[in-house]
This record gives C-alpha cells, structure tokens and sequence, in this order.
C-alpha cells in the first residue's frame, strides 16, 4: 500500500474537523447549556451522541471487531461517499469498479466528479483479477468490490479478493451488504492483515432495518478516524441509534430470518426452473435470484399489472435478460409463483 498521507486527499489530511459542543464535554452532567438545544420536549430535545459510543459497542462485541474499526453512517451508502471523498481528489483522481455491480459505487463518483473504469466480470460473474489491476493507473485510489455482487447474486472467490487486495496499492472497498445470507466468510477477520482493505456492511438487509438507515465501514483505525472526521457530526440519529441497540438484542431473530429465507429461496429457484421462459436461474448467495429469459419486458409488465414488483436488470452489462427477484415472505412467493403459473 502507498503511504496513508499520500492516498489522503490533501485537504483531507490537513482538515480540522468541526468541533461540535458534545465533542468538547460528553459526560454525564445534570445541567447542559452548551448546545443551544431546546430544554424541553425531551426525549428528542438532545444530539445524539456524535461517536455512536453505546452503539459501537454492542455492533463490537456482535461483529468482534474493536470500536475503533467501526464507522457508523446513515446507511452503508454514507460510507461509500465518505471514502469517495477522503480519498479522491475531484478531476484527478480515479476509481476502478466491476460490472456489472451496485449502482451506488458510479453514482457517488460522479457526484464528485470522479472517474470510473469499469471491468466486466468473467462470463460466470467471477473476478477478471488481471484486467482490474491493470486497469489502475497512477491516480487510481480505490477499487470497488462487492462480494456477494448485486445483481449477480455470487460470492466471488477468497483467492481473487487477496489477489487485488495484495496487487492493489490503493484502498479496496469490499462491500458485503448481503455477507449475513451467504456461505462464505466475511473479511471482517482479515483488518488486521490489510492496511488498505475496508470491509461494507449493513442493518438494511438480513437485519431487517431498512428504513432506520444504518450502515457499517470497517477498517484499520486511521481510516477510520479520517471518516469520522469528514462525517457530518451527528450523522446518526438518537431514533435510529435507540431502535438500533433494541433490536440488535434480537439476534436470533435475524438467524431465524436468514434460515428461512434461504429455504424459501431454494423452494423459489425450484419452481423457477420449471418454468419454459425461464433459460437459466444463476447461483446465489445472497437474498435475491438472477434469472435469464428471452422475454425480460414482458415478464415485468406483466408482473406489474399483478401488483408485484422486481427488478429488470436487462440493460445492465453482462445481464441481457435478466431480472432479480427478493426473495420474500412464504406469502409473497406463493403470490409470485402462482402469478407466473398463469403467464
Ligand atoms: N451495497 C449493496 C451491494 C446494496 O445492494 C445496497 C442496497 N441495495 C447497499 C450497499 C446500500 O445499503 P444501505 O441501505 O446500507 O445504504
């Protein structure tokens, strides 16, 4: 990896951050008159706390990492603008993503004003390992990777990730929004071996919090720190930070999710493949089926008008046909399925 200083932004480097007034005293005290907040109507009168410490804790204990390797963002989307923006220099700088992948990686670029190279996975959505180093140049500072990819559904494997984590001297990105439903392991363990690897992760999808917003980033500590600098100090709300540490007691709950949905996905991927529109049902290891059919439009249309929604991916690279179906409730699948026994 090139030196820490180097891949920073200068401005970055060299940013103080804004010292907010539950930086400056953050113990318990009976009189607070430093945050010109409204004293009355509390609960929600008071800024959360801007380091998320309570939070961090339990997320550190579920995820065994330290509370110095977690950021914490309004959804794991905030993070992928934060490391856009510490590390990349607008109109200079550069990222290399796969494709086809998460659409967020591109947006956020763009925003500010970052180029992306793209390189297409294998024709079996695996890592091109030569042709996304190669595509890195001198102002290349992030590599985007998402693992298992959306929409592809497929974990790639451990031995490309360590290739582009080990041939890249720039920060990998590895995100892992759906890690929870897939048989491999996630990379969580691995920081400590990886200065430049950040690790995605997020409450929206086994966890069942969508709508609360609350992502993760983990890294080594002066990554993390750099995040938590350009963040926006109270980025994480007391509502979201509450709801969070109540329903992170309910582990067993998000187990019990994950194992039913994996069956419910086997029961899907069955009846799928029985189907005559159907030419190939992808493997996946994630909450989501990809499938190919000659006639991608007319399937969603037709869906549509039965009130049920999915995702047409045929215009994306690599994805000529395909759609991404959630897998649901037992309920919803019974719904999707009978409305395609009648196409
Ligand atoms: N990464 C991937 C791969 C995703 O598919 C999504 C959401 N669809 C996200 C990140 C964003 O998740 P969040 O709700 O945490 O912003």
């Amino acid at each position: 990896m090139k030196p820490f200083n180097e891949l920073l932004r200068p401005n970055i480097r060299n940013l103080k951050p804004y010292s907010s007034a539950r930086d400056e005293y953050s113990g318990a005290a009976a009189v607070f008159l430093d945050a010109n907040e409204n004293p009355f109507n509390a609960p929600y009168n008071r800024y959360p706390d801007p380091y998320q410490r309570e939070l961090k804790k339990r997320i550190a204990e579920i995820k065994k990492v330290a509370a110095e390797n977690i950021f914490l963002g309004n959804g794991s989307d905030e993070a992928i603008d934060i490391v856009i923006r510490a590390f990349c220099e607008p109109g200079t700088d550069n990222v290399v993503s796969i494709a086809p992948t998460y659409g967020m990686y591109q947006v956020a670029a763009d925003i500010n004003n970052i180029k992306v190279t793209k390189v297409l996975l294998t024709d079996d959505f695996e890592l091109d390992t030569d042709s996304l180093l190669g595509a890195t140049d001198e102002h290349t500072k992030i590599i985007f990777l998402c693992s298992p990819n959306n929409p592809t559904g497929n974990c790639f494997r451990q031995e490309d990730i360590k290739k582009v984590l080990d041939g890249f001297e720039g920060i990998v990105v590895l995100d892992e929004a759906y890690i929870d439903f897939a048989p491999e392991k996630s990379w969580l363990k691995k920081l400590t071996q990886y200065p430049n690897l950040v690790v995605l992760q997020t409450f929206s999808k086994a966890w069942g919090m969508a709508g609360i917003r609350l992502g993760m980033a983990f890294a080594q500590s002066n990554i993390i720190n750099v995040f938590s600098k350009i963040k926006y100090p109270y980025n994480v709300n007391v509502l979201t930070q509450q709801k969070a540490l109540e329903l992170l007691k309910e582990n067993d709950k998000m187990q019990q999710w994950v194992h039913e949905l994996l069956e419910e996905r086997t029961r899907l991927i069955e009846n799928l493949k029985t189907k005559d529109f159907v030419q190939k049902v992808f493997p996946t290891d994630a909450n989501f089926v990809l499938l190919k059919t000659p006639e991608p439009k007319k399937i969603y249309n037709y869906l549509v008008n039965r009130k049920i929604i999915i995702r047409d991916r045929s215009n994306v690279a690599l994805c000529e046909g395909c759609l991404r179906i959630t897998v649901g409730t037992p309920e919803e699948n019974r719904e999707l399925i009978d409305a395609l026994a009648e196409l």
